[in-house]
């Protein structure tokens, strides 16, 4: 099992050492645009808490996290209009990578939103 490192960019992020383009922060989450955005709409949503993956945080996160992300996901689909799906600026796909065979980057758990246009 491969430890949480503390030097990841989304941790540097949430320190406050790299800047962002910031559109949500709650007590659980910190939501901000991708830097190199694959869709008009990408934006990444990550736990304030240490966990590496999808599985770490699903695994090892207490409820009160658990519905904290879950909970900050939805407010960030809310406040970009994704959240309504009949009409054309709305809905969205959610992309969780993890590993190296899923792609991941950075080992800070995160989820992507895409939207804005049909993906
Ligand atoms: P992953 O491949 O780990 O699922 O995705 C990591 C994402 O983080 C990529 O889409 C990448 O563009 C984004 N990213 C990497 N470094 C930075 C950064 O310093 N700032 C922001 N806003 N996004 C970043």
């Amino acid at each position: 099992m491969i430890s949480y490192d503390p030097n990841n960019i989304f941790a540097k992020i949430l320190r406050g050492d790299i800047s962002c383009h910031k559109i949500l922060e709650t007590d659980y989450i910190l939501a901000f645009h991708d830097v190199k955005p694959k869709a008009k709409i990408h934006a990444l949503v990550i736990p304030k808490g240490a966990y590496i993956s999808s599985y770490d945080f699903h695994g090892n996160a207490s409820d009160q996290e658990l519905k904290g992300y879950y909970q900050g996901l939805n407010a960030v689909l809310s406040q970009l209009g994704l959240c309504h799906m009949t009409n054309t600026k709305g809905g969205y796909r959610l992309i969780s990578n993890a590993g190296i065979n899923g792609g991941q980057e950075v080992p800070h758990f995160h989820t992507h939103i895409l939207g804005g246009e049909k993906i």
